[in-house]
């Protein structure tokens, strides 16, 4: 099958014959994938900002139908239209028996044991499949817990971006951080992910959801179709905070970070209201370090990581699907140049610019 592999950091994404296996272990499936989005996470792996063994399929928000399960497997069938997400979990963990698969221990239970032949190969030779999903690809061999059954209604397209920016973004405002009616909230960064938190917020009922970036195009986009309540674009106001602790009086009660900046979770801090929190949810760089006042803490305020938006794939991605079909969920407005594979470098291009919403490859 015909995959885009990452070499090195810093070089185009190569499209080219990638061997997968034609005996599929016992709890794998395999997958013809239909679309995949281009998410910043792939970018911080060609950039080099995250470090990862090469040579690497990437892509970890994708959807297809599948193709054929491996003998352990009963609850999937070839037919099934599912959502791959990387939110891949073994199960049998002390995170996992909790109900906690987004913190699952033990993802080497997912991956193929050693000395069998990889998922993905050239000449023999391992070909890695980034976050166990290797989405930029017209086939995945996945562990089975790395894919959600979904309503066959649900356009496949759209389906992709569930398994991670909706996810992630929807997830974050409403299960991690608990937004409520009458929450002041503060989301940077209008990507794919900030989007998300922005619909999330807005649909918990937050008194005000405010979206910075530095694009007027994806301000536009956040305000006339995410809930937005005000936007503040960060490259022409001298300073953010302030606006936001005047729009709030005196701070969000929730401030997210869906870039991966380090300066911008400081940012945060200072747009937060006492006894407040901050969210990171951006993924940052291997090396970063957050440096910030500690006055905050002794004003109340917390920064707390995500993963994921805390998602358990079999109960939220079908939740998420039927909010679409119910009209409740806005994911058209989100999707933007659905592009072939072999564009898939122009598309990495458009998201190193921030350019537009989510880019799709689709197959
Ligand atoms: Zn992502
Ligand atoms: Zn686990």
């Amino acid at each position: 099958m015909r995959a885009a592999v990452l070499h090195a950091p810093h070089e185009p994404l190569v499209i080219e014959h990638v061997d997968t296996p034609d005996a599929l272990q016992p709890y794998e499936v395999r997958v013809a994938t239909a679309a995949v989005g281009l998410c910043h996470s792939d970018h911080h792996v060609i950039d080099g900002r995250v470090a990862r063994p090469m040579p690497v399929v990437l892509g970890h928000e994708a959807s297809g139908v599948v193709t054929e399960v491996g003998p352990a497997v009963t609850d999937i069938a070839p037919g099934d239209h599912v959502v791959a997400c990387f939110v891949v979990y073994c199960g049998a963990c002390r995170m996992c028996r909790a109900g906690r698969p987004a913190m699952c221990q033990d993802r080497e239970a997912t991956m193929r044991p050693a000395g069998v032949e990889p998922r993905l190969s050239q000449g023999g030779r391992e070909v890695h499949q980034w976050t166990n999903i290797g989405g930029f690809a017209e086939e995945m061999v996945l562990h089975r817990n790395a894919v959600t059954v979904i309503d066959d209604r649900m356009p496949l397209d759209l389906a992709a971006m569930l398994g991670c920016a909706v996810a992630t973004g929807v997830g974050s405002a409403r299960k991690v951080a608990g937004v409520g009616p009458g929450d002041h909230v503060v989301v940077i960064g209008a990507g794919g992910v900030g989007l998300n938190v922005c619909q999330g917020a807005a649909a918990a009922g937050a008194a005000s959801v405010i979206a910075l970036d530095r694009s007027d195009e994806r301000l536009a986009l956040a305000a006339e179709r995410f809930g937005a309540t005000h936007v503040v674009n960060t490259a022409s106001v001298a300073d953010p905070a302030a606006l936001i602790r005047e729009i709030t009086d005196g701070g969000a009660d929730h401030a997210f970070e869906a870039v991966g900046v380090p300066a911008l979770v400081d940012l945060a801090l200072d747009a937060t209201a006492r006894g407040g929190s901050v969210w990171a949810v951006g993924v940052f760089g291997d090396a970063a370090r957050i440096d910030f006042s500690a006055a905050h803490l002794h004003s109340g305020k917390g920064v707390h990581g995500v993963r994921a938006g805390s998602l358990e794939p079999q109960k939220d991605l079908p939740a998420l699907v039927a909010a679409y079909l119910a009209g409740e969920l806005e994911l058209e407005a989100l999707a933007g140049r659905r592009i072939p594979l072999e564009a898939i470098n122009e598309g990495i291009a458009d998201l190193a610019a921030g350019v537009g919403a989510r880019t799709l490859v689709v197959f």
